[in-house]
């Protein structure tokens, strides 16, 4: 069993579709074991993307992750990590495969309406920046 991070982002908050985006979780197969929503504070977001401070959308992407809250959830199950990734579609929704949360639900790739941890070790740190281990059953 594997557990990864999702983060429904500002744009798919302000649009509603949280509960859209957290059944294609459970149909699926991914159960969710930790469940909130937060407004991060601009030192949040630059901690949480602290990966990416070099690079030029940096400044753009930390503004967007604090314009409204956003839902963050502790996904679970075999394959969770990649099993997400495949569920929310590539980065820029352009590119997204039909079907996939960020073809039906982002504007752009900067408003792509969905984070995912990309590793399992990556994995751990995220759910760690949200979650205590009481607070996920
Ligand atoms: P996330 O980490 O949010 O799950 P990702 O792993 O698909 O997305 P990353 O490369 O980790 O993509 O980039 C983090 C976020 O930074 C992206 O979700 C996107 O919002 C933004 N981003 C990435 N590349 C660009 C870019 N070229 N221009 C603008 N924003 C970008
Ligand atoms: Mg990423």
């Amino acid at each position: 069993m594997e557990q990864t991070l999702s983060i429904i982002k500002p744009d798919a908050v302000a649009k509603n579709v949280v509960g859209q985006i957290l059944s294609r979780f459970e149909a699926a197969g991914l159960r969710i074991a930790a469940t909130k929503k937060v407004q991060l504070s601009q030192a949040d977001a630059e901690a949480f993307y602290a990966v990416h401070a070099e690079r030029p959308f940096f400044k753009d992407l930390v503004s967007f992750m604090i314009s409204g809250p956003v839902v963050v959830s502790v996904l679970e199950g075999d394959n969770a990590v990649l099993k997400h990734r495949d569920l929310m579609g590539a980065t820029n929704p352009k590119e997204a495969a039909p079907g996939t949360i960020r073809a039906d639900f982002a504007d752009s790739i900067d408003a792509n309406a969905v984070h995912g941890s990309d590793s399992l070790e990556n994995a751990k740190i995220e759910i760690g920046f949200f979650f205590a281990a009481r607070d996920i059953y």
